[in-house]
């Protein structure tokens, strides 16, 4: 395999760890998640994951609970999910860390940036939790502020989807894929990639996004080889 990312982030939602149940998450889609990362990670890229909180709580929800409270709860189920995930990846093997934005001495590293790096390059999987460590954010937000911050050189972004369309697929079966894009077409075709803040950033410092369907076997492994799936976003020419 010929990588053509040294180092790149994951962004995973947390409802795609729901698999076929309505709450927590499913054994077997963990499982396929720490197989499809391991074949990325043996190749040697260097690997950041983001992961949402979407299977346990959302801030924004509602449900009777203030926003900012809310968020909070949402930030530590992006924790939650982040330990999950390590468990996972150190049962196949892995060398993986959490890092998270919160200071939760007992169960995770304090996220910063240098140590973030020193984990990368000892070749261990980071697992950034906690978001930014703000309300009002998203887990989209902090996936692309930690890309930044770890150098990584894309942001693949793991959906239910096989990339970006014209409109929604699921509605529309008349939608229309796009191969590639890029963030200036993205945002005047008012294509809802990411939310708007963490699309910004992307676009702002050149971050290619790749959006690609997670489950489906070798998807990963050809996001990294460069070879066609889902869609890229670049910033074109
Ligand atoms: N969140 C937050 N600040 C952040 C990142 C996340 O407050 O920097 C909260 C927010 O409430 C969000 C929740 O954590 O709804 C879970 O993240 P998200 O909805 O982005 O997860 P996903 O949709 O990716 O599962």
């Amino acid at each position: 395999m010929k990588p053509i990312y040294k180092r790149i982030l994951l962004k995973l939602s947390g409802e795609v760890l729901l698999g076929a149940k309505k709450s927590g998450f499913d054994t077997s889609v963990l499982n396929f998640i720490a197989d499809e990362i391991k074949e990325i990670h043996d190749a040697g890229v260097e690997t950041g994951i983001v992961i949402g909180g979407g299977n346990i709580f959302r801030g924004a929800s509602g449900e009777g609970i203030g926003r900012a409270s809310g968020d909070s709860i949402g930030m530590l189920a992006t924790t939650i999910n982040s330990l999950i995930i390590r468990e996972v990846l150190e049962q196949k093997g892995m060398d993986a860390r959490v890092l998270c934005a919160i200071d939760m001495p007992k169960i995770a590293e304090l996220f910063t940036r240098r140590r973030a790096l020193e984990h990368l390059s000892e070749k261990r999987i980071v697992i950034i939790a906690g978001g930014t460590g703000n309300p009002y954010f998203t887990t989209d937000t902090a996936a692309a502020l930690r890309c930044l911050e770890i150098n990584a050189e894309a942001i693949l972004k793991a959906t239910k989807v096989d990339g970006i369309y014209d409109s929604d697929p699921v509605k529309n079966p008349g939608a229309v894929k796009f191969s590639s894009i890029t963030h200036a077409q993205a945002l005047e075709k008012q294509l809802n990639i990411m939310d708007r803040t963490a699309f910004s950033l992307c676009m702002e410092h050149s971050v290619p996004i790749i959006v690609f369907k997670l489950l489906e076997k070798g998807n990963m492994r050809k996001c990294i080889e460069g070879l066609p799936v889902g869609t890229i976003v670049t910033k074109g020419e």
